[in-house]
Formats: structure tokens, C-alpha cells, sequence
């Protein structure tokens, strides 16, 4: 199988191939440094994605607050985290870094606060 992955490490965006079946990649070409070949090589075998979103607040003036997940979280389970993140009803007061769902979905990942609500 082929993928073609553009990087986004850096603003270059380099446009690079990785060959490989299943989790094992065969070949990376197309980057310009390490870096791009790390990123490429989990893109193809386990992509990731920092979580970003809102959860709701118990406060009337303020009834979202911003969020992210500490660590990026498998692809596959994204959506999943976000119907948790649906569900979720912070209670107030809200500061930033604090631990607003732990362990989303058994990722083993935390959802923490990016904003705060007093
Ligand atoms: S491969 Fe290296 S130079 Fe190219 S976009 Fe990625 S980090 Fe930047």
C-alpha cells in the first residue's frame, strides 16, 4: 500500500510517499529531514491528533469552556472522545490545565481545560 502524507511539522509542508502493509512501512520518501520521516511513519502506521473542543459549564455567563487533550489521541477513537466531550458538564470554577475528563474513553488520555471559568 502507498500513501502519500504531506508533513506538517514545519511550514515546508514536504509532500512524502511511505509504502509499507499494515503497521510496517517498507519505505519513506519525499521528506527533507528526520523529523518528516518520524511523522510520516506514524501518519501511516498510527495516526494521532490533539483533540481540540468545548465542553459545557454549570455557569449561565460563561456555558462553554475550551478544551484539549493533554497527548494526541489514536484516529480511530476521535470521535468516540467526542461524544464523551458531548456529554461532559464541568462544574464551576474552571482553570486552565485542569483535568475536566480523565482517561477519555480508555485512551489513557486526559481532556484538560484551555480557558477558565470562575
Ligand atoms: S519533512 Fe522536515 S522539512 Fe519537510 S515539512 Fe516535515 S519537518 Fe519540515
Amino acid at each position: 500500500m502507498k500513501k502519500e502524507i504531506i508533513c506538517t511539522i514545519c511550514p515546508m509542508g514536504c509532500h512524502i510517499t511511505v509504502e509499507g502493509e499494515n503497521d510496517t512501512v517498507t519505505s519513506i520518501t519525499g521528506n527533507t529531514c528526520k523529523r518528516g520521516e518520524q511523522y510520516a511513519s506514524t501518519e501511516f502506521a498510527h495516526p494521532v491528533r490533539i483533540l481540540t473542543s468545548t465542553i459545557k459549564t454549570d455557569c449561565e455567563k460563561h456555558p462553554l469552556v475550551a478544551v484539549r487533550s493533554e497527548k494526541p489521541v489514536p484516529k480511530e477513537k476521535m470521535m468516540e472522545c467526542m461524544d464523551e466531550i458531548r456529554k461532559c458538564r464541568a462544574a464551576t470554577p474552571i482553570h486552565v490545565y485542569d483535568v475536566l475528563i480523565e482517561n477519555v474513553c480508555g485512551t489513557g488520555i486526559n481532556i484538560v481545560a484551555t480557558g477558565s471559568v470562575e
